[in-house]
């Protein structure tokens, strides 16, 4: 029984999160199985990670059997699905499919980055079968919100199981085809051991509006708008872009990309053909010269982003390309949680400049790329897996699309968080072992854990600041001169005025001239003593203790 093949599942990111994706699908006998990797994501770092670029996924478990590793499928070309692949592939180093946009936005993403490494990249196309060690994977076309979404039906001599991948039911996308339903019936057929499914709009009821309806929304808006009319919106929404344009062309008006992000996106759209048929997009030195009201212009920054289009265009910083009273600007985008301060202080900027903003709120200028319940009940419907696993969502959306699928009479929801190793054949589903997982950064050229690149110690920093303490000894153990002090990131003097650097100091000869000079031959003593005290006299004048380093020399 113990070298009987099993057919495991196992998240390292992205169940009990949105973000940062991460599955292991696993075949074989406990001590020797066989692995893929389903996507490689990235999360974008809070204010609580000052300095880091990016959350990576921690691949310890991976790592330490990489000759067992057999490859990497990537399902979409999202950041929280492919964002990690440059930053991870010199550590895994094998094979990768992904579709042709996302491969195009891959090799775009390495050109702009110094040093990143050539990974050796398989296309594959929505209805297509290969194979990835003991894994029969078929590719089945679905719609999200930027192109070639796909699910993966992946058979193994245990049984089938669909891993949906990021996926809506759009009736009318605006590039690419239809959601595969006759596939996915056909799975249904054939047997479907499991389906892991997206959990992102598991407790919102009802179907999501198609992508046209909000092409339709745009066009609304453009052809009521007066002045110019400025549209932010996630850059890798080829199907938007598009939508954007066309509006644009039947309003009579000309669109003027800003933000390099856009323009690497439809760079790589273009080639592919996916904006066939649309008048060609000018750059920003041609914009001075399009009347106010024949000009759209789709710029980057939707989330807030200090550095991109919108924000400089709110702060009025660009040369080439400015806005107006009486113009517009639309938000074709949600509100990413953790970025609503910045987003509203873009609006704020625009309102006080007179400027109208339009959000998603007031028009159908947005839709979300996630099945909602109607849509999840359909693929249940299609699909009739034995076993459903929630992943792609927060707890609230796991338990929520868990409860569905109860409520709609699959035999086997059951719930697992990254790390769990969970059984899906044979035998009843079970979770079987916990892994190490958790979150790598990526700080500057480095990637490494919270201590090893220090953030810990940044936080502290930004909170308490640092002090530098040098005491000298001579060789009788009596300080020769004051020490030397210098504060980074403290107040100048308390309440009442005294300079810190001064009651730090006084703390400092305070304590070395306490210690018996005998004693003083044990420097270590001295160096603590005199943190401790630095650290006191400034707790008591200002209520904070800084980080504080102490060199003693003699
Ligand atoms: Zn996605
Ligand atoms: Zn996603």
């Amino acid at each position: 029984m113990k070298d009987a093949a099993e057919l495991v599942f196992c998240p390292l990111g992205g169940v009990g999160e949105i973000g940062m994706n991460l599955a292991l699908y696993g075949f074989g006998p406990a001590h020797a199985r066989d692995w893929i990797i389903v996507d490689c994501g990235v999360t974008f770092p809070d204010d609580s990670l000052p300095g880091v670029d990016l959350v990576l996924p921690d691949t310890r478990f991976i790592e330490e059997q990489l000759e067992r590793l057999k490859g990497i499928v990537i399902t979409h070309a999202h950041e929280d699905h492919y964002g990690a692949l440059l930053n991870l592939w010199p550590r895994l180093k094998v094979p990768v499919w992904m579709t042709p946009f996302g491969a195009g936005m891959l090799e775009s993403k390495r050109v702009g980055e110094a040093g990143a490494p050539k990974v050796p990249v398989t296309i594959y196309r929505a209805g297509e079968r290969f194979t990835v060690g003991p894994f029969d994977i078929e590719a089945v076309a679905v719609t999200h919100s930027i192109p070639e979404p796909v699910s993966l039906a992946i058979r193994t001599a245990l049984g089938l199981v669909v891993h949906t991948g990021d996926w809506k039911l759009d009736p009318d996308p605006e590039i690419g085809p239809l959601t595969d339903e006759a596939r996915f019936r056909a799975l249904g057929d054939e047997g479907v051991l499991a389906m892991l499914c997206d959990s992102t709009n598991a407790l919102r009821e009802g179907d999501s509006p198609s992508e046209k309806a909000v092409g339709q929304g745009l066009r609304e808006v453009i052809r009521a708008a007066k002045g110019r009319v400025a549209i932010t919106t996630f850059s890798s929404n080829v199907g938007r872009i598009r939508a954007i344009a066309e509006a644009a062309a039947e309003c009579g008006r000309q669109v003027v990309v800003i933000g390099r992000s856009m323009q690497r996106v439809i760079n790589v759209a273009t080639e592919l053909g996916y904006l066939d048929g649309i008048p060609p997009f000018l750059s920003e030195e041609e914009y001075g010269y399009l009347p106010r009201q024949n000009v759209v212009l789709l710029c980057t920054g939707s989330q807030g982003e200090p550095r991109a289009a919108l924000a400089k265009l709110a702060r009025d910083e660009m040369r080439n390309v400015a806005l107006a009273a009486g113009d517009t600007v639309v938000f074709s985008s949600r509100v990413i949680p953790g970025n609503e301060t910045a987003i509203l202080d873009i609006k704020n900027r625009l309102i006080d400049r007179e400027i109208k903003v339009i959000e998603d709120t007031d028009a159908l200028i947005h839709v979300s790329g996630h099945p909602r319940r109607s849509e999840l009940r359909r693929m249940y419907e299609w699909v009739r897996p034995q076993i459903l696993v929630p992943v792609h969502g927060e707890a609230a959306h796991l338990a929520a699309q868990a409860e569905l699928a109860r409520q709609s009479g699959i035999p086997r929801p059951v719930q697992v968080r990254n790390g769990d190793m969970l059984r899906l054949a044979p035998g009843a589903p079970e979770i079987v072992d916990q892994v190490p997982f958790g979150r790598v950064f990526k700080d500057g050229a480095v990637i490494g854990s919270e201590e090893a690149v220090g953030v810990r110690d940044r936080r502290r920093l930004s909170f308490a600041g640092h002090v530098a303490v040098n005491v000298v000894l001579d060789d009788r153990h009596q300080l020769s001169g004051d020490p030397d002090l210098v504060a980074i990131g403290l107040p100048r003097a308390d309440a009442s005025g005294e300079a810190l650097e001064e009651l730090m100091l006084d703390a400092a000869i305070g304590a070395v001239e306490s210690i018996p000079r005998v004693r003083r031959k044990d420097l270590d003593l001295v160096s603590e003593s005199v943190r401790r005290a630095v650290r006191a006299a400034a707790n008591e004048a200002w209520g904070k203790k800084p980080i504080v380093t102490v060199f003693v020399t003699q």
